[in-house]
């Protein structure tokens, strides 16, 4: 079997896989280590349970828990409470076990798919330096800019809901010891119109992503940098121009409450990413299937990239397991998953309705009583 895409859908599914007594490669196209590269995570039961499956223990130490999500008011005061047991983490600490988990021997970095061919019976990866190689299934895990996606569904790309997040981990020695105790254990939502911010204690400090509407026509200008080149809707941290950077800072203390002003105010590189959402129609062609951000991408209110993630490769090694072909396994993970991730993707729009500047009802009640996908993933229990 042939994964194309080592971050977390490929390293699961080649975990898995593997235990299940499948031949396995992972082909990622990164030649260093992923870690650096990852911000904030939500853990739902779901990973937890993928992942100890997958041999990749997800360390219970590494997160951090929220009994509860709050709304404060610009002036401090706490309007709202929702009681919930979500755990908050770093990217890293679902990255690194898992790429433990999978031996170095069939994790092949520095390699980039160009694109599919199938045969009857079989199916060839053609990498980008020339080389191939083919097996009876290839899991294509290769992200929200899929190349395996886009070779057989050319017609679906993200789609952009008019909002960006700004996101941004600060260590806990750069915060005032108010703004890490006014996160400890919760977290904390704050709305201004056409934004929603939410603040978290992750393992080491803090962290934010704050939503923020933007207007059709000042979206390119935010993604220009100072020589003037325009990246489209992705630009590299260090490229955002710093005036942007600045008006973020001013607006952060003219109207976030005091307390968690700080978080933004010393966050030395925001991240800038626009939101976007995607669904593909189908999940199997031939003897390809789609996983994770690769199939469909919700919106980041659900929290629950990593988890989908790991959820389809668990439907995968479970739809292999039981049915006797392949093509009959990949009819029933195709529609297992299609329905979630159809619903994933639904919920996650209808928690970023306001930030796309529709006139909507806005209701920051029910949005965080809605937050994360309660439904679909289940909050960590609580240990003590
Ligand atoms: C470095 C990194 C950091 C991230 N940090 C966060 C975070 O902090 N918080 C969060 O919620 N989500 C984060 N994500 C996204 C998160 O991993 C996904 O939303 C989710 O976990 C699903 O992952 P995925 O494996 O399907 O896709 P991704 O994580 O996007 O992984 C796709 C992988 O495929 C590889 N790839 C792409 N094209 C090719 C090709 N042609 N040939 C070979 N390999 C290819 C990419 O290099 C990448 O490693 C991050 C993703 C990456 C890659």
């Amino acid at each position: 079997m042939l994964v194309i895409g080592g971050s977390i859908a490929g390293l699961a599914t080649g975990c898995l896989l593997r235990k299940a007594g499948w031949d396995v490669a992972v082909y990622e196209r990164a030649a260093g280590d992923l870690a650096g590269r990852g911000a904030g995570l939500g853990i739902s039961a779901e990973l937890v349970e993928v992942m100890a499956r997958a041999g990749a223990r997800f360390d219970a130490a590494s997160g951090v828990s929220q009994r509860e999500h709050v709304w404060m008011e610009r002036s401090g005061e706490v309007v709202f409470r929702h009681p919930r047991n979500l755990m908050a983490s770093a990217w890293a600490r679902v990255y690194q076990p898992l790429r433990a988990a999978l031996p170095a021997g069939i994790y092949r970095q520095a390699m980039t798919l160009a694109h599919v061919t199938q045969q009857a019976g079989a199916v060839t990866a053609h990498f980008a330096d020339g080389s191939h190689a083919s097996a009876d299934l290839l899991v294509a895990a290769d992200g929200v800019h899929s190349t395996v996606r886009r070779q057989y569904l050319p017609e679906v790309e993200p789609r952009f809901a008019h909002y960006v997040a700004w996101r941004g981990l600060v260590e806990r020695r750069e915060l005032p010891e108010e703004t890490c105790a006014a996160l400890t254990d919760r977290l904390v939502f704050s709305f201004a119109p056409g934004e929603m911010l939410l603040a978290m204690r992750v393992p080491d400090g803090a962290y934010f992503i704050w939503y923020r509407h933007v207007p059709e026509d000042s979206v390119a200008d935010l993604f220009t940098d100072a020589s003037g080149k325009s990246h489209g809707l992705s630009i590299p941290p260090p490229l955002i121009r710093q005036e942007l950077v600045r008006e973020l800072k001013d607006h952060a203390c003219d109207v976030l409450p005091a307390v968690i002003a700080p978080l933004v105010v010393a966050c030395a590189q925001p991240l800038l990413q626009a939101i976007t959402d995607m669904e593909s129609p189908r999940l199997c062609h031939g003897r390809v299937a789609l996983v994770g951000d690769a199939a469909f991408v919700a919106r980041p209110h659900v929290a629950g990239g990593a988890s989908k993630a790991l959820l389809d490769a668990r439907a995968l090694c479970d739809a292999l397991a039981v049915e006797k072909t392949v093509a009959a396994a990949l009819a029933r993970y195709e529609s297992a998953q299609l329905d979630f991730g159809r619903r994933i993707v639904q919920h996650s729009r209808y928690l970023g309705a306001d930030l796309e500047g529709r006139p909507t009802v806005r209701d920051p009640a029910r949005i965080i009583r809605d937050y994360g996908a309660p439904h679909l993933l289940h909050d960590v229990p609580q240990t003590e």
